[in-house]
């Protein structure tokens, strides 16, 4: 169940260099504000929804990609109504963050060991000074296919990362103790 969206405050502008909406919104006890600038250039230009931390700093829980929406809005103007073009963009930023919210894993918290063996998967599959970038896209389609994202620490000091169990699987059920069943499959997807 998506929890509902209160509405705080909003704030929008728009110059002849850029225009901009942001909305601040209550999402099941969270302080979450929406953010999009549309500036001349993409450069100048991000969606991006923030939550609220205790230590009250912002972080990201969503992002739109430029390519969904920057060619759809028109060029900066003081004319330009911010609230009416890029309001809808925030919204939809919202719906994302408060279904985020809703779902409990985002409240997992990761060792200092996951946190290296994340280091190690980089340096293993990109170089040891490797560099990885993620499109909010390519977040999206990553949730949509294959398996849910699940991490294991073994007594050994490995850890698996694997998206390739279905929920109901013994290995995913046992938390990596015990071996799959050989009956997960996922459909190769077709990535367009
Ligand atoms: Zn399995």
């Amino acid at each position: 169940m998506t929890p509902s969206i209160t509405e705080h405050d909003q704030d929008a502008g728009a110059s002849s260099r850029r225009y901009h909406y942001t909305g601040v919104v209550e999402i099941a006890g969270h302080t979450v504000r929406a953010r999009v600038v549309r500036g001349f250039y993409g450069k100048d230009s991000g969606a991006v929804a923030e939550v609220l931390t205790d230590q009250a700093e912002w972080i990201s829980l969503a992002a739109d990609a430029l390519n969904n929406w920057w060619h759809d809005t028109p060029p900066p103007s003081p004319d330009v109504h911010a609230a009416t073009v890029l309001g809808p963009l925030a919204e939809r930023l919202l719906r994302r963050a408060a279904k985020i919210l809703a779902a409990p894993q985002t409240m997992v918290t990761f060792s200092p060991h996951i946190y290296q063996a994340v280091s190690a998967l980089l340096a293993t599959s990109s170089g040891f000074n490797g560099e990885c970038h993620i499109d909010p896209d390519d977040i999206a389609w990553a949730t949509s296919h294959g398996g849910a994202l699940h991490i294991f620490e073994h007594p050994d000091g490995s850890v698996t990362f694997t998206k390739a169990h279905r929920d109901e699987c013994p290995f995913v059920a046992s938390k990596g103790s015990q071996d799959c069943d050989d009956e997960c499959y996922f459909d190769l997807p077709q990535r367009s």
